[in-house]
C-alpha cells in the first residue's frame, strides 16, 4: 500500500525530527546561493541561529519576484555543471523565472510523483496516458518519469488531437490518464461525438487531474462522465512540478510530502501564520533540493491545514483543495470573489456543461460581471426554458457572491478552448 514505508509511515514526531535535520542540511547548502548568501548576511543571520523548526522563523520569506530579479542563475546552489535540466515559466510579466535540476533532484522528484500514483492505486501493470503538455510546462515530464520510475507503461501523447488521443486510449488499454480538469471534460465531449462509451470501450479506471483550481462538484462530473475516480494532483514548477501534494484514496484532502518539504500557511496581508485550520497562502520550504533550495517560498496559493487524521494511515498533513491563488482573487463592487465559488454553483445544475467564462467590464462607469457558460444539451428552442434557468442560476450566483452578473447560456462547444490550462477570467474593466 505504500511504495516508500519508510516515509509514508512516520510518526508526527518521526517527520518533525526529520525535517529539523533536513532544514539544516538545506540552511548550510543554501549558502552556496549568491542570492541567500546575501539574504542571510543583509539579516546577520547564519545557519547556526537555526537550531529548531521554529527557528524558521527567522528566515525571510522568498518570493516569486527573488526568483525574476536572479534570473537566470543567481538562486543557484550548484555550479552550472552539476545541473542537468531547466525548466522556466512563461513570464508574461517581467522575466521569466528559472528553477534548475541536478540529476539528483530529478530522481528525487520522480519517486515523489510515483509515490502519489502508487498512493491512488496505480501499479507497474497500469498503462499511464499523460495528456499535459510537454517542453516547459512540468506537468509533461514530471508525470512522464514519475510514472516510468513506478514501471508503468507510460504515453507521452502530450497535449491536444483528442482523437488520436482517444485511439491511444483504446489501442493501448490505457488505464489511467493525468489530465487537466478542463481537457478531462474536452475529452468526454469529442468521445461522446465520436460514440465512444468509455465503460465499454476502454480500460480507464484512473484520472489524475491537477494543474488548474477546480471545485469538488467538478470532479464529480469527471468521475460521472468518464466512469473513473480522479485525484487532485498539486504542484507548480518551484517545488519541481506535479509531486508536491496529491489525494490519497479517501479523496479528501491532499496529503503534502513532509519529508519535502515544510508546511506553513500565512495571512498574505500581515504574513504572520493563521490560526490551525484556516484558509491562507501557502509557504513552502523545500527539504531535499540540491540545485536551487526555497526557503520559505510564498506560492501563493491559498488553502488550509485540514484538521484530523485520514483514516489512510499517513500523517503527512493534508491541504484542502485550492482556493486558487491570491492573484486571482476577483474584487467586484468591493466584494471578493474566487472563480471556483461561481464554479460550484453553476455545476449544480445539470442543465449546464463544465465550461464557462467570465468577463469583467465597465459599463456606463459600472463595474459588471457577465458569466457565459455552455449549455449540456444540444441547444433548445424552448425560449421560456432557458430565461427561467438564465434566472434561476443568476439568482444562486448572487446568493454566493452578493454581486448580480448577467448569465449568458450558450450551445455546447462555443467557448474558445485553450491548449494549456483553461482561462476562466476575462478582465477588460477601464482602471481608474
Ligand atoms: P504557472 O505558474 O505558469 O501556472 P505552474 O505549472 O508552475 O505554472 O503552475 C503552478 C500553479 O498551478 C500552482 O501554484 C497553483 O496555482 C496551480 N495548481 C496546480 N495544481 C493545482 C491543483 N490541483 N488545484 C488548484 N491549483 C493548482
Ligand atoms: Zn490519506
Amino acid at each position: 500500500m505504500y511504495l516508500h514505508p519508510e516515509f509514508e509511515t512516520l510518526s508526527r514526531s518521526e517527520i518533525k525530527d526529520l525535517q529539523l535535520k533536513r532544514l539544516k542540511d538545506t540552511v548550510r547548502h543554501c549558502m552556496n546561493s549568491p542570492f541567500y548568501r546575501q539574504r542571510f548576511a543583509d539579516n546577520n543571520l547564519t545557519p547556526e541561529d537555526i537550531c529548531s523548526l521554529e527557528d524558521l522563523q527567522k528566515i525571510p520569506f522568498t518570493t516569486k519576484q527573488d526568483l525574476r530579479d536572479t534570473y537566470p542563475f543567481g538562486m543557484a546552489a550548484v555550479p552550472l555543471e552539476k545541473c542537468t535540466r531547466l525548466h522556466s515559466s512563461s513570464g508574461t510579466t517581467g522575466n521569466p523565472t528559472v528553477i534548475l535540476h541536478t540529476e539528483k533532484d530529478l530522481q528525487e522528484w520522480a519517486k515523489a510523483v510515483a509515490r502519489c500514483l502508487y498512493m491512488v492505486g496505480l501499479r507497474p501493470n497500469d498503462v499511464f496516458q499523460n495528456t499535459s503538455g510537454y517542453g516547459m510546462f512540468t506537468g509533461g515530464l514530471g508525470f512522464q518519469y514519475g510514472a516510468e520510475h513506478l514501471g508503468m507503461l507510460t504515453v507521452p501523447a502530450a497535449a491536444g488531437n483528442t482523437k488520436r488521443q482517444l485511439k491511444f486510449i483504446t489501442d493501448f488499454g490505457t488505464t489511467a490518464i493525468h489530465a487537466i480538469p478542463s481537457y478531462a471534460a474536452r475529452l468526454h465531449e469529442v468521445m461522446e461525438s465520436m460514440g465512444i462509451d468509455p465503460a465499454r470501450d476502454t480500460k480507464l479506471k484512473t484520472l489524475v487531474i491537477g494543474a488548474e483550481p477546480h471545485s469538488e462538484a467538478q470532479r464529480k462530473r469527471i468521475e460521472e462522465m468518464l466512469g473513473v475516480k480522479a485525484y487532485n494532483s498539486f504542484g507548480m514548477s518551484e517545488m519541481c512540478g506535479p509531486g508536491v501534494a496529491f489525494e490519497c484514496t479517501e479523496q479528501n484532502g491532499l496529503h503534502i510530502w513532509e519529508d519535502y518539504y515544510i508546511v506553513e500557511i500565512i495571512n498574505p496581508d500581515t504574513l504572520e501564520p493563521v490560526p490551525d485550520g484556516e484558509v491562507g497562502e501557502l509557504v513552502l520550504t523545500t527539504l531535499n533540493r540540491e540545485a536551487m533550495p526555497l526557503l520559505r517560498y510564498r506560492t501563493r496559493d491559498l488553502t488550509r491545514i485540514l484538521p484530523g487524521e485520514c483514516p489512510c494511515g499517513r500523517k503527512h498533513v493534508r491541504l484542502d483543495r485550492m482556493k486558487g491563488r491570491s492573484d486571482d482573487m476577483i474584487i467586484l463592487k468591493g466584494v471578493n470573489i474566487f472563480p471556483i465559488q461561481i464554479e460550484t454553483v453553476l455545476l449544480q445544475f445539470p442543465e449546464l456543461a463544465t465550461d464557462y467564462l467570465i468577463t469583467l467590464e465597465t459599463v456606463d462607469s459600472n463595474d459588471e460581471m457577465t458569466i457565459e457558460v455552455e449549455l449540456n444539451q444540444l441547444f433548445t428552442d424552448d425560449y421560456a426554458r432557458l430565461q427561467s434557468l438564465t434566472r434561476d442560476i443568476t439568482r444562486v450566483i448572487k446568493d454566493e457572491i452578493l454581486v448580480t452578473p448577467r448569465v449568458k447560456l450558450l450551445p455546447k462547444g462555443s467557448l474558445p478552448q485553450s491548449e494549456g490550462k483553461a482561462v476562466r477570467v476575462r478582465d477588460l474593466r477601464k482602471p481608474y
